[in-house]
């Protein structure tokens, strides 16, 4: 029989039952387990962990746990210098490609809106998502905690919120991301970059016809999909979206 305690920090208190957040627990259990194994049998995904302290010293994940341990358990860090401790990944959490699961349809496409590169598509499973996040090192965003689990996922958040307009804030804030925001440079539909086509140029009159005649009569700023040859131009619609990124711009902390 071991016995241990072990205090989660910050957020990830988020997964566990109000009576164990935000102090020690003790907790006993028998034969030999991976710290790993420990915080996810809690409930607490291990790809929102970022620091394990035992005993005042840092350790990775394939800790074996010890008799009368006491084990402290940190999420990402965004801010907090921790230079000098096992980080648990080779490379910073933080990386900036994303694969969102099938139920993030409205989140996917405004973070396209915003110039994030994110893989989504309607008719994904569990396997293939995994597969997609280990492969193309895509930070995964889900609402579903048994997905995160999995042992091949390194990278990847809980999605807290129901609400869309409240996911792309907690995207933001939590991955800070907002120095990377760049509207209107990925296709909403596939993901593509976009670029510049100037009105009169040799490609704009190749597109010509795919554009409404009342449109190309006063609008000059066009951009086309690289992938899959949709075009944009700032007509009434881009008001709207335009409207859409300046309140989250207004939004985020
Ligand atoms: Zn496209």
């Amino acid at each position: 029989m071991y016995s241990i305690t072990i205090r989660y920090y910050e957020e990830l208190n988020d997964f566990l039952p109000p009576d164990r957040r935000k102090k020690e627990i003790s907790f006993s259990f028998q034969g030999r387990r991976s710290i790993k194994d420990l915080i996810e049998s809690m409930g607490v995904p291990h790809v929102e962990v970022d620091m394990i302290l035992v005993n005042g010293l840092s350790v990775d994940f394939n800790y074996i746990v010890a008799d009368m341990d006491r084990i402290s358990v940190y999420p990402v860090f965004e801010s907090m210098d921790i230079s000098g401790v096992t980080r648990l990944r080779p490379s910073p959490l933080r990386n900036t490609k994303f694969v969102l699961d099938v139920h993030l349809r409205k989140l996917a496409r405004t973070m396209r809106l915003l110039g994030f590169d994110v893989d989504y598509e309607d008719s994904r499973d569990d396997d293939l998502l995994a597969d997609i996040s280990e492969k193309e090192n895509r930070i995964l965003l889900t609402c579903d905690r048994q997905l995160l689990m999995r042992k091949i996922v390194t990278r990847g958040i809980i999605i807290r919120s129901r609400n869309p307009d409240r996911q792309i804030i907690e995207v933001i804030e939590r991955l800070q991301l907002k120095s990377l925001i760049s509207p209107f440079t990925r296709c909403i539909e596939c993901n593509g970059l976009l670029t510049d086509v100037p009105a009169g140029s040799p490609e704009f009159e190749s597109l010509k016809s795919r554009i409404p005649s009342g449109v190309f009569e006063w609008c000059t700023e066009y951009r086309i999909c690289a992938s899959c040859g949709r075009v944009y131009w700032s007509g009434s619609h881009y008001d709207k979206l335009k409207e859409r990124v300046e309140i989250i711009l207004s939004r985020i902390q």
